[in-house]
């Protein structure tokens, strides 16, 4: 007997059908004597259109009632299970973030957990055998007792926080593919199921842009030590075999992993903008001239590439933004043009990320020269470069992601045999 958080997300809850299938997945860990407590998502596309309804009532809305919008959709899934769940005989209450409480941050639309208390949900496991079934992606701010949001994807970081806290053996995200893939299955069908893949590395594949799994999800699993693993709703709860381990992705400590690959996967990101500065004069204080701005306005620049300008006195200078804050990055630096001194500002919103991960390129040189000749080989040109430990992304043009991510994954020996 052990304690599981099973996490469900959107598109395994998407009606009442795919709902009453979670609850047998339910049923059948409760009947294997488990502690349960479940994560749910909204049902898949509400929350878009919930984040849609609040643009359409006033684009610039306040973001405390975004959350207490966005939140609604977790709200709904979450009681509609413990419905289901009473209707087959087991014990279950629904709990919203406020009532639990999860208590977050107040940085409202993209929250961070600061503490959970689990009490009252593992009393109830000893003392009724009752399913905790929680909405994720929300919680609250103590101080302003406002409903905060977790960002998209945070019904996964609800999860292994939720498993954090109550102390779980296991925290299951349940999703609509049954693993986690050397790059998103849906783009390349040749991509193959990781058994088991460590904590850093798909810490690197998720903020890059993996969405199998919100980023803070992974980074709290580091922390706290909680095996996480990522399997299929879709499988029939009564064809598991309760002995049997089924098929799925362990995200675990490095150590555990005996097989290690240079590479482990790669992931890309279309949500990606440049802007490139033209003929900067080349003297000390320009980049600060630049990316101070932008650090105040909040702006996250990831990658930067200087080189000689055409006329091979001055500088050109070119960095990418999230393409959600590219037009506030673009009057930033408008507004900042007398001191910085550049001649034109050119930028470009239809460009990817291509990011390839793996640690074991800590201990292998020469893994980026490889892409950079595979993709020139398909004419692909490279707009920037940023390199780590253990991971290295190029920027490309958006129209050419499928190709080069196919090209990578073919080159680093990662398809499917
Ligand atoms: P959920 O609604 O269950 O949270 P998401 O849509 O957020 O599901 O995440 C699952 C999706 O992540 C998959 O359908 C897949 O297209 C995508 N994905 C991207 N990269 C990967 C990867 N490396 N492995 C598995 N899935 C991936
Ligand atoms: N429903 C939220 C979203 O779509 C949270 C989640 O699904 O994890 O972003
Ligand atoms: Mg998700």
């Amino acid at each position: 007997m052990g304690r599981l958080v099973m996490k469900f997300g959107g598109t395994s809850v998407a009606n009442i059908d795919r709902i009453r299938n979670v609850a047998r997945h339910v049923k059948r860990e409760v009947d294997a004597g488990h502690d349960v407590a479940v994560v749910v998502s909204a049902m898949s596309g509400k929350t878009n259109e919930l984040v849609e309804w609040c643009g359409d009532a006033s684009p610039l809305h306040d973001a405390r009632e975004y959350d207490a919008v966005v939140a609604s959709g977790e709200q709904v899934t979450s009681g509609l299970l413990a419905i289901v769940l009473q209707g087959m005989g087991i014990q279950a209450r629904s709990w919203q973030g406020w009532q639990i409480p999860i208590k977050t941050s107040d940085a409202h639309a993209s929250a961070r957990i600061l503490e959970i208390d689990g009490s009252e949900i593992s009393a109830r496991f000893k003392d009724r055998q009752e399913v905790a079934v929680i909405a994720g992606f929300q919680g609250i701010n103590p101080q302003t007792n406002r409903i905060t949001t977790l960002g998209r994807g945070g019904s996964d970081t609800s999860a292994v926080a939720i498993a954090a806290a109550i102390r779980a053996d296991r925290c299951d995200i349940y999703t609509d593919v049954d693993g986690v893939y050397t790059t998103d299955p849906r783009v390349v069908p040749k991509a193959r199921r990781l058994d088991k893949i460590a904590f850093e590395d798909m810490l690197e594949l998720a903020s890059l842009g993996a969405k199998v799994l919100q980023v803070r999800s992974v980074e709290l699993g580091m922390v706290h030590n909680i095996p996480v693993f990522v399997r299929s709703s879709f499988d029939k709860p009564e064809d598991i075999d309760p002995h049997g381990t089924p098929p799925g992705t362990l995200i675990c400590s490095e150590e555990e992993i005996m097989e290690s690959h240079v590479v482990t996967g790669i992931a890309f990101s279309k949500d990606e903008a440049q802007i490139s500065l033209r003929q900067i004069e080349d003297k000390p204080g320009v980049a600060a001239a630049i990316f101070g701005p932008l650090a105040d306005a909040n702006i996250n620049v990831d990658m930067i590439v200087q080189n000689v300008s055409e006329d091979g006195k001055t500088t050109d200078l070119t960095f990418t933004v999230p393409a959600s804050d590219y037009n506030r990055a673009r009057d930033t630096i408008t507004s900042s043009k007398g001191k910085i001194g550049y001649a034109r500002l050119d930028s470009a919103t239809d460009v990817s990320k291509v990011s390839v991960i793996g640690s074991g390129m800590r201990s292998h040189a020469g893994v980026a020269a490889k892409a950079f000749k595979a993709l020139s080989e398909r004419n692909i040109n490279i707009r920037a470069i940023t390199t780590s430990e253990i991971k290295f992304s190029v920027l490309i043009d958006a129209a050419y992601t499928e190709l080069a991510v196919r090209t990578l994954h073919t080159l680093y020996g990662l398809d499917q045999t």
